[in-house]
């Protein structure tokens, strides 16, 4: 349970806060003026508000909709991402949320409309180009979905647009918002995914890997189409053998016709964001690793990039063709 709730004043009669408001009403209820107040603060202690962290229900004015950074999307036209929380539920060692905020407190932006209204203005201004729209990059997209509500509003926006696509990224399993409803063709519920043996130690507080693929085949089932992401390839002295696991344990059985997408990514981190990690996390063997760093991105290094690369492409060639397979190089 979230114990402590502040709100802008501005939106606490909005349909979301009243909704929150319902679903916890024990928690103490805290009105401010903006949450920049509050989560912009300096010298805020990461660590100790990740074990108890407060929501700030607010309200977003602008930027509702960012190109992605390049090497992110697959082949759109056009990527287009879009945050209606900062923060997430869970606590995976190599985040980069971590190092981005200096609160670890969550930020929910009520206005879901006011995000639709400028996604539809993208729609228009690229009519007829394809475009997809990823959310789930300041946070997780399922993870609050049971408070949110933010999932079902996404899906009833993007059922109105067939041609453009939109990606929820996620490592949760409150998949019920989706099973509910019939599956949008334009729809790509893309789950984040490591071996085994490498979520335990470091997807803390995330569904463990069995749990997440048990959803992945039960929306394939029901007709979602399902993104795989990879991203970031951890490196350990079995990964050949634990990422070949991984691929089989998913991928068998999974109808290739719902395999919307592969996509892998390289763990990187700007220098900065790197250290506030391994301060956070000094115990992570992953900080022990001797990276390297080129023009202020600290990764394992080309010789081991190239190395996990020409691996998976080869090994997840086994199922399926090499148009659905793209490495993301953020
Ligand atoms: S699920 Fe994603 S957003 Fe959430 S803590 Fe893990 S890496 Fe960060």
């Amino acid at each position: 349970m979230i114990e402590t709730i502040f709100f802008e004043e501005q939106i606490s009669n909005h349909p979301t806060t009243e909704r929150i408001r319902k679903a916890l009403p024990r928690s103490t209820w805290v009105p401010i003026e903006r949450y920049q107040e509050l989560f912009n603060k300096r010298h805020q202690n990461f660590k100790l508000q990740k074990k108890n962290p407060a929501l700030i229900l607010a309200k977003k004015h602008e930027n509702f909709v960012l190109p992605v950074p390049s090497g992110f999307g697959m082949d759109s036209h056009k990527n287009f991402y879009f945050s209606h929380m900062y923060n997430c539920l869970y606590d995976c060692k190599y985040c980069f949320l971590q190092g981005l905020y200096s609160s670890a407190n969550f930020v929910l932006f009520v206005n879901y409309e006011d995000f639709f209204h400028s996604i539809s203005e993208k729609i228009a201004e690229y009519k007829g180009k394809s475009l997809t729209f990823f959310s789930g990059y300041d946070c997780d997209s399922l993870a609050f979905d049971k408070l949110s509500g933010f999932a079902d509003h996404a899906l009833t926006f993007f059922e109105t647009f067939p041609n453009v696509e939109l990606e929820l990224r996620t490592k949760s399993i409150a998949i019920n918002s989706l099973l509910q409803r019939k599956p949008l063709d334009n729809c790509i519920v893309a789950f984040s995914l490591s071996p085994s043996e490498i979520a335990k130690s470091m997807d803390s507080k995330a569904p463990n890997i069995n749990r997440r693929i048990n959803a992945i085949k039960q929306l394939a089932e029901t007709g979602w189409k399902i993104g795989l992401r990879f991203d970031p390839l951890i490196y350990t002295s079995n990964w050949k053998n634990l990422y070949s696991s991984l691929f089989e344990e998913i991928l068998n059985g999974l109808n290739p016709s719902m395999l919307h997408s592969i996509s892998y990514g390289p763990l990187r981190f700007p220098k900065k964001m790197y250290k506030k990690a391994a301060s956070l996390h000094p115990e992570q063997k992953l900080f022990a690793f001797p990276m390297e760093e080129t023009k202020g991105i600290v990764s394992y290094g080309k010789k081991i990039e190239t190395e996990m690369h020409d691996f998976l492409k080869s090994e997840l060639n086994k199922y399926t063709s090499e148009n659905k397979i793209f490495q993301c190089t953020i």
